[in-house]
């Protein structure tokens, strides 16, 4: 029997899944790019991802991923030599990372593992042993899409704080924007990078760079180069027509009906439907857990993330369960990124499902009922009840 023909479901952490409406609202030709609709429409657009991110500062727009963000951000506040204090809760800072390395910074981890957020004391006394102040920045990442662990950030800026430390605040935001609350200015984070494709719906290629007033003085002393400087990008007129060169036409028509369709549904209501579909899932991993040797990487709750969930399960079984929900339900879930070890070298005991954006309680059910599916046809062991355990939290 053929199981899988109808609509696929793409439920990794990113790309998400792009709105209809977003889709309707990209399919036309090519807009004036000098004047008229697509020019009048860019103010509002910065308007409105600077409420969600809890900004009243600056907000730079790039034709890039979240790795080309990524580099913004550090260009604009980095010189070559400068010290730099990375937390680490899983791949994706690691990454960053990566690209301050590139830039000539130096780089000093503060690993917390895969099933910890950033412990704040530890940043406060890794700060105070910096004397000299060689740390221009503490760089976080809010949300880790490979461990979905959360970490608080208002209290790593209590750290830099209590440290008496000069060090900018980096937060990597892009798995999180739009799903989980964020308030740049209240937290005291200097600048924030994000990208269209998660929270946002709207196809991977809009980099995002939210930044403060400490992080502009910063970018007077580094060397950045003419294409990633933020400074000309803060203006909307000159991002078109002088130094961004052509706009990304398509995906800032996309990107204004995913924050209309956000508007109309209302941030807070966003950000309550994330958390309540989350929960939907921990509580059916709950339930499998009861009877097998299924759980959430993240034991505590308020350490997990709302956009997306990494589950552990004995190794080789979560690529036998991704595997056969592909071929069988047509979902796809994502796999083990940044898990392998020594005893698990393919990250085959893990795997992650998104819920990021454009999610309801019938995608999540769906996927809860996927992986039921899967379990019992592959005969792994799992408590039953999951659908049960799901659907009261949705009810409720
Ligand atoms: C997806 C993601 C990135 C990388 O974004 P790309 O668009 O793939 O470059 C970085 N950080 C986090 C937390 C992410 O979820």
């Amino acid at each position: 029997m053929n199981r899988s023909t109808g609509r696929d479901y793409l439920a990794i952490p990113g790309p998400s899944v792009v709105p209809d409406r977003v889709l309707r609202a990209m399919h036309q030709g090519a807009p004036d790019i000098y004047e008229g609709p697509l020019v009048d429409m860019v103010p509002g657009v910065i308007r409105d991802l600077k409420a969600i991110a809890g900004t009243r500062h600056h907000l730079a727009i790039y034709i890039a991923n979240g790795h080309g963000a990524w580099e913004a951000a550090l260009a604009n506040v980095l010189a070559p030599g400068d010290g730099v204090l990375v937390a680490a809760t899983g791949l994706f800072a690691h990454g960053w990372a990566d690209i301050a390395r590139g830039l000539g910074a130096e780089v000093q981890m503060l690993d917390f593992g895969r099933q910890a957020p950033v412990d704040p004391a530890r940043l406060q006394a890794a700060l105070e042993a910096d004397r000299q102040h060689r740390i221009r920045a503490v760089m976080a990442v809010h949300v880790d899409t490979s461990t979905s662990l959360r970490s608080d950030i208002a209290a790593l800026r209590g750290a830099i704080d209590a440290a008496k430390h000069p060090a900018l605040l980096l937060v990597d935001c892009i798995a999180s924007l739009g799903c989980e609350r964020f308030e740049m200015d209240a937290w005291g984070v200097d600048a924030m990078v994000a990208g269209s494709q998660k929270g946002l719906m709207t196809p991977p290629g809009l980099g995002f760079v939210f930044f403060g007033e400490r992080a502009a003085q910063a970018r007077r002393r580094a060397p950045v180069s003419r294409y990633w400087d933020w400074e000309p990008r803060v203006a909307p007129q000159m991002f078109y027509q002088f130094f961004g060169g052509t706009a990304p036409t398509h995906h800032l028509l996309g990107l204004r009906a995913a924050l209309d369709m956000i508007g109309e549904e209302g941030l807070d209501r966003v950000l309550a439907r994330h958390g309540r579909l989350a929960r939907a899932y921990w509580a059916a991993v709950g339930a499998w857990g009861q009877g097998g040797a299924l759980a959430l990487n993240v034991e505590e709750e308020r350490h997990r993330a709302h956009a997306v969930t990494t589950l552990r399960m004995g190794a080789p079984d979560a690529t036998r369960l991704r595997r056969w929900v592909k071929e069988n339900a047509g979902v796809t879930l994502g796999i083990g990124l940044g898990m392998a070890s020594a005893d698990d070298p393919g990250a085959d005991g893990f795997f992650r499902i998104g819920h990021m954006g454009h999610v309801n309680a019938h995608m999540v059910l769906g996927v809860i009922g996927a992986i039921e599916t899967a379990l019992t046809a592959l005969q792994i062991a799992h408590g039953r009840g999951a659908l049960e355990a799901a659907a009261d939290v949705l009810a409720a």
